[in-house]
């Protein structure tokens, strides 16, 4: 668990992002790329320490660097600040750094402006431009130069006793490009020799609170020696995902604690191993060689689009129906409408009517029916904001209905009510 005072456990190497960009500290635009290179470290082996964002001002981001290497991490990735212009100073900050002088690579050069040379222009200040291409073709003595994505290098930087340094553009898409060709390098590769490999755990549970599981930790706590293995738990998507990192040696404690947690909470999870519930349900229709159809009111078609996320989908989705209004769920979808007048449209009749009517209209061997009060008007005391009816019918016969009050703001009840019509699908279609 935490890291208990005096235990003497191995700790994995730790790694730090910093991303740059005065965009970022002004919340102009908002950090992609911080998760994303977290999630890749983690899963190469990493105990990433943390995410630093700072504006483009040469003090700060040194100062993080600094920082990155006063908690011993042995790898710094940055993300930012390799572009032409002025503000672009991550190479020579981290020159600076890693205590190397910048030198000019002509070979460099020349690849840059290549590349440069085919991109449509805007500007059309050829001096400007061949001066910001003489700037990103400044690297630090020794370093290995990354290939652009885009049209900046990146960089990958052994300082004498600190961090290795890997720089990365900014753009995601540059980042992300570019990662791959990072991994591959030299330097890298001696590093990553020595992390040892993840063998991390997560078990994802539907209904399950933080409280409930930290009340099992306790008490699994006093049966065995639990410090080896680090235990964060996260609600995402309505799911409470416990993600289980032994450090170096934790891996048997881990083992174990993954049996007890899925035991111990058997009845609410959704899986063992990380598989998600949308993946579940994508392997379960595939396997059943069933269709699935979608008929939604206060969704407005996110169920929808959230099972064709799904790379795929076509294999089983036929289509979904949105019928916001009484007249569209009559005409579309064949719900009486002495139905919605005896039950109102938000009732379990109707959902149920519309699950059936999606599955008839479509052909398909499920159908789901989604009617709530998404508010933040509408709201009765019979039927609340946030008081939502779903229900899940099968050609086969089976039927699987849900009603309940769904809390948080409009965007929240309709983000929830997927949530809950994915696990209603999930369990029609598995019976
Ligand atoms: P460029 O050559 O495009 O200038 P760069 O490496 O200098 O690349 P920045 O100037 O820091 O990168 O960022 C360029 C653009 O990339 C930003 O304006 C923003 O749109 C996007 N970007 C940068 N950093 C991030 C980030 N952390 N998350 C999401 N987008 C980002
Ligand atoms: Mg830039």
């Amino acid at each position: 668990m935490d890291e208990g005072g005096g235990r003497q456990t191995p700790h994995r190497p730790r790694a730090a992002v910093v991303l740059t960009g005065s965009e970022l500290v002004t919340g102009v635009i908002a950090d992609a790329n911080g998760p994303w290179l977290a999630h890749e470290l983690t899963a190469l082996g990493f105990e990433v320490a943390q995410l630093l964002v700072v504006g483009d001002r040469p003090d700060d981001l040194a100062a993080a660097l600094r920082q990155c290497a006063d908690a011993g991490c042995v790898l710094v990735v940055t993300s930012g600040g390799l572009g032409p212009t002025a503000d672009d100073l991550t190479g020579e900050v981290v020159a600076r750094f890693a205590g190397l002088e910048l030198e000019f690579d002509e070979a460099l050069r020349e690849r840059i402006a290549e590349i440069v040379a085919r991109f449509p222009r805007i500007d059309h200040d050829p001096d400007a431009r061949d001066a910001g291409v003489r700037k990103q073709a400044l690297v630090p003595r020794g370093a290995v130069v990354l290939d652009p994505v885009g049209t900046a290098p990146g960089l990958v930087v052994s300082p004498d006793g600190g961090p290795l340094v890997v720089v990365l553009p900014g753009p995601p898409r540059e980042l992300t490009g570019m990662w791959p060709t990072a991994l591959a390098s030299g330097p890298m590769k001696v590093l990553l020799a020595d992390v040892p490999a993840a063998a991390g755990r997560q078990l994802r549970y539907y209904g399950l609170s933080e409280a409930e599981v930290a009340a099992t930790l306790r008490a699994l706590e006093l049966e065995r020696d639990l410090s080896p293995v680090e235990v964060t738990t996260c609600l995402r998507r309505s799911e409470l995902e416990v993600d289980l990192r032994p450090q170096p040696g934790g891996e048997d404690a881990a083992e174990w604690l993954a049996a007890e947690l899925a035991a111990r909470h058997a009845a609410l999870l959704i899986s063992a191993d990380g598989t998600s519930t949308d993946e579940l349900l994508a392997r379960a229709l595939l396997g059943r060689g069933w269709t699935v159809a979608t008929a939604e009111s206060c969704t407005g078609g996110l169920l929808a689009g959230r099972l064709v996320d799904r790379p795929g989908s076509s294999a089983y989705v036929l289509g979904g129906i949105v019928s916001y209004s009484n007249g569209a769920k009559t005409s579309l979808l064949g719900v009486p409408a002495e139905m919605i007048d005896t039950y109102g449209a938000v009732s379990p009749e109707v959902a149920r009517a519309m699950a059936d009517g999606a599955r008839t209209a479509l052909g398909a061997d499920v159908g789901i029916g989604i009617t709530g009060v998404a508010g933040p008007e509408g709201g009765t005391p019979a039927k609340p904001v946030g008081y939502v009816c779903l229900c899940a019918t099968t050609a086969s016969g089976v039927v699987v209905a849900r009603d309940r009050r769904i809390p948080g703001n409009r965007a929240d009840v309709r983000d929830r009510s997927v949530d809950a019509g994915m696990h209603l699908l999930l369990r029609a279609v598995t019976g």
